[in-house]
């Protein structure tokens, strides 16, 4: 049984109810993970809520020791984490050693906390009087993650909500539990005190808990834009401050200019890496003009060589679940029978790993319409559609249209081209010649539209910002020349 973390420690107490943990490349339930009751959301929650009166006041040297401890810890035991991450996910290890790497980058940014959590100071704002700012955490944040990046998510917001005072409650993806106990025990192991990070296993009823709890005072939530919209509306009805990031459609915009090796390489990886299961993974090829035939033909060829299932030399693991892998499949279905052209099917390919998995092959359709399923809703599986339009304003004019904004890419050798998709398109994130703009820690994630609900990026510089409040002092110290009672509205002199 996978249980909680709560207050440095596990949670021993029988659950009321726990769900299903598979192995996705066997297709065999491998373990059981607690669902938490209200009683236990509150039980982390008061751990948080204690801890926090300590831990807001701890030095910064000692928040930032911390962290470079936990970042030594991590960086050691990577090799791991990647093997708990495959083993719940189903990605193949050598990916899941690729999302530990990126949460790494967001481990060591915050280890900057000091530089970051400099104010501004002004000597002599108004005669002998100096205003100055400083920023102070908000409290008892929650964090729900959801099962594709079960490390490097909770580490997008983990580490600087902390690293800025704060003290977390994690609620990981009931899919894949074990990461986040794992992150939680190499925090203590880092000498992080007890309730500084508590872990809660779950579903609705331990996130609404969450969403409602008066002692949360921030939500970090990570998902598909249903429950992201869900978790914005209930949890701002509640008085909290909320970052909802959300599902994704991400376009790879391909003029007739471009290298179309390059181009059909990156739609691969992009479209089939993680089996399609990344946000910011390739889901739309956009053909402009005259090549598409090429670049389909391209594509398809590259297809055949993907190496699917869990061998070492695979490149791309089983989907996370069954229910997913059937519904995934039944897309397959919905888009011939939209009259979309099935290019490669993904159900033949061939899979060197436990029949009984979670397997599909990557496939793809060619000459999709936006009007088709396949189009319209995030599949999130191996499934890459290719549509045809003759102009680059049709092109920015789809990606502008489609209710999703997390990602995009442009493949061009046209710099004033690339140029100007920058700046006209509606996305958060943009590729030129790159398919996964994922961007560095020193910068932030977040999607538009009905990719993120709430104004606030995940990590960087947004992630410092949400997870504090900022307090502006105005200071005078009384010399000689203090001058009485004065009813008037302050002013500078
Ligand atoms: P999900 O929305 O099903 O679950 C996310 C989290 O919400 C989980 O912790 C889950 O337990 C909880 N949850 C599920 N249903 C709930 C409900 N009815 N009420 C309250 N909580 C609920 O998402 P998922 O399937 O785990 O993850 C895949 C989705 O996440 C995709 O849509 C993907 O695009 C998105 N995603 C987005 C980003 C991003 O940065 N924008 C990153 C990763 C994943």
């Amino acid at each position: 049984m996978i249980k909680h973390w709560i207050n440095g420690k596990n949670w021993e107490a029988a659950p009321e109810r726990s769900g299903d943990v598979y192995d996705p490349s066997t297709g065999k339930v491998a373990n059981q993970v607690a669902f938490a009751a209200v009683s236990e959301v509150d039980a982390a929650v008061n751990a948080a809520a204690e801890a926090f009166a300590s831990w807001r006041n701890a030095s910064l040297a000692q928040r930032s020791t911390v962290m470079f401890k936990f970042r030594e810890l991590l960086n050691d035991r990577k090799g791991e984490l990647a093997q708990i991450v495959s083993a719940e996910h189903g990605k193949v290890v050598s990916d899941a050693g690729g999302e530990i790497q990126r949460a790494l980058e967001s481990v060591e940014y915050a280890c900057g906390i000091p530089t970051l959590l400099k104010g501004g100071f002004s000597e002599n704002a108004s005669t002998r009087v100096d205003v100055y700012s400083i920023q102070q955490p908000v409290g008892v944040v929650g964090v729900i993650s959801p099962f594709n990046f079960p490390a490097m998510v909770p580490l997008w917001f983990v580490p600087t909500a902390i690293a800025c005072g704060n003290t977390v409650v994690l609620k990981p993806s009931e899919k894949d539990p074990s990461a986040s106990l794992f992150i939680a025990e190499l925090f203590a192991e880092a000498g992080l005190p007890d309730g500084v990070l508590n872990v809660v296993h779950g579903d609705k009823v331990a996130v609404d808990r969450l969403l409602e709890h008066p002692a949360v005072k921030a939500i970090s939530f990570v998902g598909s834009t249903p429950i992201a919209r869900y978790v914005y509306e209930t949890g701002t009805s509640h008085g909290k401050r909320v970052q909802a990031l959300g599902g994704a459609k991400n376009h790879m915009v391909v003029l007739p200019d471009a290298d179309l090796d390059l181009a059909a390489d990156a739609a691969v990886s992009a479209g089939f890496g993680s089996a399609g299961e990344r946000c910011m993974a390739i889901s739309v090829v956009v053909a402009v003009g005259s090549s598409g035939d090429e670049l389909v033909s391209k594509i398809k060829s590259r297809i055949a060589d993907v190496k699917v299932g869990s061998g070492p030399s695979c490149e791309m693991g089983p989907l996370v679940t069954g229910v997913h892998r059937d519904k995934v499949t039944s897309y397959l279905d919905a888009g011939v029978q939209a009259g979309a052209s099935l290019v490669v099917d993904g159900r033949d390919h061939p899979i060197d790993g436990d029949a009984s998995g979670f397997w599909l092959g990557p496939t793809l359709f060619d000459h999709v319409g936006t009007d088709m399923s396949i189009y319209t809703d995030e599949i999130f599986g191996p499934v890459l559609s290719v549509v045809r339009c003759d102009t680059y304003e049709e092109a920015v004019e789809m990606v502008n249209t489609n209710r999703y904004g997390n990602g995009t890419a442009i493949f061009t050798n046209d710099g004033g081209a690339a140029r100007r998709f920058q700046n006209e398109i509606e996305v958060g994130m943009v590729g030129v010649n790159v398919p996964i703009p994922v961007p560095v820690a020193y910068y932030s994630f977040g999607g538009w539209k009905e990719s993120l609900f709430g104004d606030a990026h995940a990590y960087g510089p947004h992630g410092v910002h949400f997870f504090t409040r900022s307090k502006v002092i105005t200071s005078r110290w009384l010399d000689p020349s203090h001058g009485g009672v004065n009813l008037g509205f302050p002013q500078n002199t």
